[in-house]
């Protein structure tokens, strides 16, 4: 017998390869996404009950990230085994000031979506942004430059764009994480382009847990998380600082730790295996363009922010370029190899994941499929640290498998 839907979702989040994307909520609207008692968004039902349905079942096992994830290969595109596909590279940024220093980098998302919402190519932009109480985040529709502004900057929090009823309209676009947008290209995958949303995505290092940014309110002396009336990650300079506002005081801490010692650390396990962090799926994905140091670490001094872009299809090449030619953004193309170089945390995780998928699968853990992504190539060219990350992974694998036997 077929089993149902939501006993395939089950064993996604059971074996904890829920990247909390959404994507499953589109195929039933029984379904909505809600944080679980670790901080992280998962699939929940609320109304219906769930019945063997074979369509429904084959489109979620084609679709969920948390048991496939593809590396498209457009026809002309240039490959990197870093970067993924992709037909052109830049570096680019908002012509509008005050959406460059809103954005979290170059604000090229937030002049993106103000353009192509303005002049009527598509009708909405699903994005993130803060929810009425800010510690929380949540899914937004930008239908002009005021929405845009006020969905500027990264969200570093769950949050499901992929979980938005209408995300997959053909006459809009939507900002996702890699995830999401692998979700969604799945979902309409051999639509042509005119019968599917535009995608936009970003580089992500993983989406941190709820808990993580509470815990930093309340480091910054927030008694009252009630209290709080804005908190946002970063932007308002490049970086910009971790800021939360009370109708007291604004509180501050700089994003090198703020990301690095508080947020990123709490990632969910998901984020640690994916082996698409670059956004190999959507039409154009965007990142930081950082200065760097003579070792290539990002040095994270304020300046004006610059994003790195990447041209992944032909519609992107198409939304790029008006987009240029309307003075909606500026920059110049530039060599894909510079934007590795400034990309030390994605070119670490894919180098290592080969290494941590094995070590997980020896530990007893179910692993997603990952078709297409040359891991194994990156895996072999340094055996001393791939053998470090399969037992590091085997290890922590049987430790967690141990506490939640206990
Ligand atoms: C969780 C996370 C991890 C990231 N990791 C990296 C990284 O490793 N390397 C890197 O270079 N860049 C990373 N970024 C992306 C980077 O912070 C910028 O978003 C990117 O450089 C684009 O900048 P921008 O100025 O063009 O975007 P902006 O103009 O600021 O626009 C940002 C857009 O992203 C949307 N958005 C914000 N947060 C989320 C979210 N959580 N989920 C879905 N949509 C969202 C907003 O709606 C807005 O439309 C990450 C972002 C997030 C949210
Ligand atoms: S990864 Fe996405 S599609 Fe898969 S179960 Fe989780 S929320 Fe649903």
């Amino acid at each position: 017998m077929t089993r149902t839907l939501d006993e395939a979702i089950s064993e996604v989040v059971v074996s904890d390869n829920c990247s909390g994307c959404g994507a499953c909520c589109l195929l039933d609207p029984g379904l909505s996404m809600a944080l679980d008692r670790d901080g992280f968004l998962r699939p929940v039902r609320r109304e219906g009950s769930a019945t063997p349905d074979a369509q429904r079942l084959s489109q979620f096992e084609n679709a969920c990230p948390g048991r496939i994830v593809s590396s498209p290969r457009p026809r002309g595109a240039s490959r990197h085994p870093q970067l993924g596909s992709y037909l052109e590279s830049w570096v680019v940024w908002a012509a509008d000031p005050e959406s460059r220093h809103r954005g979290a980098s170059g604000g090229s998302l937030t002049a993106l979506s103000t353009w192509l919402t303005e002049t009527g190519r598509v009708n909405r932009v699903v994005g993130a942004t803060a929810a009425p109480q800010p510690r929380r985040t949540i899914s937004v529709t930008i239908t002009d430059k005021a929405t845009a502004l006020a969905a500027a900057g990264s969200r570093y929090a769950p949050v499901a764009t992929a979980a938005v009823p209408d995300v997959l309209d053909p006459r809009g676009a939507v900002v996702a994480k890699p995830c999401e947008a692998s979700a969604l290209a799945r979902m309409a995958a051999g639509l042509p382009e005119a019968e599917r949303p535009v995608i936009l995505s970003f580089f992500c290092a993983g989406t941190p847990s709820q808990q993580a940014t509470d815990d930093l309110v309340r480091e910054l002396g927030v008694e009252d998380p009630e209290t709080v009336t804005g908190l946002r990650y970063r932007g308002c300079g490049w970086p910009g600082d971790f800021t939360v506002t009370t109708p007291q005081a604004e509180h501050t801490m700089d994003y090198r730790t703020s990301w690095g010692d508080r947020l990123g650390p709490s990632v969910q396990w998901r984020c640690k295996i994916c082996p698409d962090g670059v956004g190999e799926s959507a039409d154009l994905a965007a990142c930081d363009y950082w200065e760097t140091d003579e070792r290539g670490y990002p040095l994270f001094e304020e300046g004006d922010g610059r994003s790195g872009l990447l041209v992944r299809t032909e519609r992107g090449r198409d939304v790029l370029h008006a987009a240029l030619e309307a003075g909606v953004l500026l920059g110049e193309p530039l060599a894909a190899e510079k934007i590795v170089a400034v990309q030390p945390g994605q070119t670490w995780r894919r180098s290592n994941l080969w290494g941590r998928l094995v070590g997980a699968r020896l530990g007893g853990r179910h692993v997603p499929r990952y078709r297409g992504f040359p891991l194994q190539r990156l895996a072999l060219q340094d055996l001393r640290r791939t053998v470090r990350a399969i037992r590091g992974a085997r290890r922590r694998a049987l430790a967690s498998a141990a506490s939640r036997a206990r």
